[in-house]
């Protein structure tokens, strides 16, 4: 893991075992993936807002995920699954709503067609992909 979010940060340039705070490798890597699953709900926000549509649902969805992933908010693995679902599902609702407005639905990065996984296991696979690294 890598974190160096906040002033905690282990000798100020960032935590790499275990957070100063106690975060755990595997909660660091799904709060990646959820902010990896966010940028691609944005993609459809951003797009939305030039179509008219501005989704209230995906609107305080993303205030309330980013803020599980501030220090000492949200240390629960299964909390993570849950709410990387749940980005992707109102990502496609939105995209639909976004298409039957006239705006672009076929974006291709990454972020924006990413598919999560349902269970830890798969989750812990798909950010090895994404960095590159070992899976936990
Ligand atoms: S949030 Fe936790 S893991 Fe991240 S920099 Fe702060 S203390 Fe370290």
């Amino acid at each position: 893991m890598f974190c160096y979010q906040c002033e905690q940060t282990a000798k100020g340039e960032g935590c790499s075992n275990i957070g100063v705070c106690g975060k755990q490798p595997d909660v660091a890597a799904l709060q990646d993936l959820l902010v990896y699953a966010l940028k691609g709900l944005s993609v459809y926000a951003l797009e939305g807002r030039k179509a008219g549509v501005n989704d209230r649902e995906a609107n305080v969805f993303t205030v309330e995920a980013l803020f599980s992933t501030l220090t000492n908010v949200d240390f629960d693995p299964q909390r993570f699954v849950a709410l990387i679902n749940k980005c992707v599902e109102i990502r496609e609702k939105l995209k639909g709503k976004v298409k039957a407005a006239g705006g672009k639905s076929d974006y291709a990065e990454a972020a924006a067609i990413f598919q999560p996984e349902q269970n830890l296991e798969g989750l812990y696979c798909a950010y090895a992909r994404l960095r590159q690294v070992p899976v936990l």
